[in-house]
């Protein structure tokens, strides 16, 4: 997840920086927070509609196009996910968020994908880039957002690299057909383009 808005996902150098204090208080803030895009993974996308059984066109309608305009600056922590063309133009694809700023998949205070849920809430409030070609990790939240910050025991070096061992192949596969995507449309579309992810052999791993 990422906070467009108000982003603190500053690069860190784990070897300098302390590493902090958490332990989630299952409040659900970041499930409903305005501000926090839930960006999802081509791997995410199949896993979310393998599990509900949903079509390319079911699962569009879960999903919003976050679509940055020529000239705009990427917000913080988006550029660790590769924009990909659609009608729209190029986009940061994310789960949908209803009018009141709730995530699509939350019913009743409880994730209704928990076992399945993207790789940006399974770390949530850490986020973590290797595209430098060196690991390292940040947050993409203050306390005021998530409670958990500052709670329970510090974090290991440990946990973070378990965490970033998760995340960072789903992202560079994404990032790998983006690319492919982007250099081989003509005319395309966020339909077509869910299609192809949810056949993609390299998303199912
Ligand atoms: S906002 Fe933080 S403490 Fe609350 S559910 Fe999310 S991760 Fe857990
Ligand atoms: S997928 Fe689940 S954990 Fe992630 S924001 Fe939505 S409801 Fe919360």
């Amino acid at each position: 997840m990422v906070n467009p808005l108000n982003p603190t996902g500053r690069k860190k150098d784990t070897e300098e920086e302390k590493l902090p204090r958490f332990e989630c208080t299952m409040c659900g803030a970041c499930c409903r927070d305005e501000f926090l895009l839930v960006t999802v993974t081509g791997s995410d996308i199949v896993r979310i509609a393998a599990v509900l059984g949903l079509s390319p066109n079911e699962m569009l309608k879960a999903l919003d196009f976050y679509v940055v305009s020529d000239g705009e600056l990427i917000p913080v922590g988006l550029e660790r996910f590769p924009s990909i063309a659609t009608e729209g133009g190029l986009s940061f694809i994310s789960l949908k968020k209803m009018e009141n700023s709730e995530c699509v998949f939350l019913k009743d205070h409880l994730c209704m994908i928990h076992p399945v849920r993207p790789v940006v809430c399974r770390s949530f409030p850490f986020i973590f880039d290797e595209s430098d070609g060196q690991r390292t990790w940040g947050l993409s939240a203050k306390k005021e957002i998530c409670p958990g910050l500052g709670t329970g025991p510090q974090t290991s070096e440990i946990e973070l690299k378990n965490l970033a061992d998760t995340i960072l192949p789903d992202i560079q596969v994404y990032r790998e057909f983006a690319k492919e995507w982007n250099d081989n449309q003509i005319s395309p579309s966020a339909l077509n383009l869910l299609k192809t992810i949810i056949s993609d052999k390299r998303f199912y791993s």
